[in-house]
């Protein structure tokens, strides 16, 4: 509703945060630093992801254990079944309970030579995402699953329509939040979430929002995982290869532009891939209107 100075008065939205596991110590350090400059936004959660084919599988466990002991923070677990029997997955499910781990974002995961090459299914395993979150909500209840989402579909997706019934499924199956690959141009969401809408799938399809420190880095990235980048985007960054305290301010305007058009048109939840760094997310949820509560265990 409009303010008395005219202006809309939104709600502030929720945050999550997502980290990737730790390898080295003084990685371990930058994270720590990072999660402590965050925590007192108060994020809805933390994800901490999972290494392709489970590379990070101790690594994932030992960070988010870390962050149940040490902060207030409410962790959810990142976990692939590709290339796993079902037995295994099940067992890294257990242990995730056992330490108080309530929620898990499922996936099926790459195949190991990379996207675009065959999938082939673990003779024992979960043969698909869908599976694997009926497998989790099967044997706890009690733990919250979260999926991916594709808004330019998934690279294996033939079609879109392809992809929301692989959505669908996971939804039937039990997921109560989708989170999407990173976007640029929020038409292409707000046009997923259309069809998504119209197939009836209505839990939250949360932004998954990349503030891009490194364009050219990010670009390659982001490319092999059928994301498009925009012409336009790719002209703020031209020339400051050489410039990175430049590239960074772009870089957080680039991205705060993006979630503050998204917050006036509705949207309410935000996904931050942090690539481990506060910096750009803490100035972006800034300018959201999240300001940190002092009484916020950090580390
Ligand atoms: P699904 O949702 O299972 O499938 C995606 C689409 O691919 C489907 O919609 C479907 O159309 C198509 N598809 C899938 N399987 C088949 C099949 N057998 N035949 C035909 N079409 C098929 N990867 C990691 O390794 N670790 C992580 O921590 C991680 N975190 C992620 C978090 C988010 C929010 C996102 C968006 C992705 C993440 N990924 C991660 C990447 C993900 O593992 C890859 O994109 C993988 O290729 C697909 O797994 P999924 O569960 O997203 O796919």
């Amino acid at each position: 509703p409009p303010t008395p100075d005219g202006h809309r008065a939104f709600k502030t939205p929720d945050i999550s945060f997502e980290f990737f596991p730790p390898k080295t110590e003084e990685m371990e350090r930058s994270l720590w630093e990072t999660i402590k400059r965050l925590a007192p936004l108060s994020p809805n959660f933390v994800s901490v992801t999972y290494g392709a084919g489970g590379s990070t599988r101790e690594r994932t466990h030992s960070t988010i254990a870390r962050i149940l002991a040490e902060t207030d923070l409410l962790p959810a677990a990142h976990l692939t079944c590709v290339g796993a029997a079902r037995g295994e997955i099940d067992e890294i499910v257990g242990r995730y309970h056992e330490v108080g781990v309530r929620h898990i974002v499922a996936l099926r995961g790459d195949p190991p030579g990379g996207i675009g090459t065959p999938y082939s299914t673990h003779p024992d395993g979960y043969r698909s995402s869908a599976e694997l979150v009926a497998g989790i909500k099967r044997q706890h209840g009690d733990v919250e699953v979260s999926v991916s989402a594709y808004p330019e579909k998934h690279p294996e997706s033939p079609d879109f329509d392809a992809d929301i019934d692989f959505l669908k499924a996971k939804v039937d199956a039990g997921a109560t939040r989708a989170i999407t690959q990173v976007f640029f141009d929020n038409d292409i969401y707000f046009r997923y979430l259309d069809r998504v809408r119209a197939r009836g799938i209505d839990i939250p399809i949360v932004p998954g929002i990349m503030p891009m420190h490194n364009f050219k880095q990010a670009r390659n990235f982001v490319t092999r995982a059928g994301t498009s980048v925009p012409d336009w985007l790719a002209e703020k960054f031209e020339g400051l290869d050489d410039d990175p305290e430049t590239r960074k301010l772009v870089a957080a305007t680039v991205a705060a532009g993006q979630v503050q058009k998204l917050a006036k048109n509705g949207v309410d939840t935000f996904h931050f891939y942090t690539m481990n760094r506060a910096d750009l997310v803490f100035a972006i949820s800034h300018l959201l209107g999240i300001r940190p509560n002092g009484a916020q265990k950090a580390a």
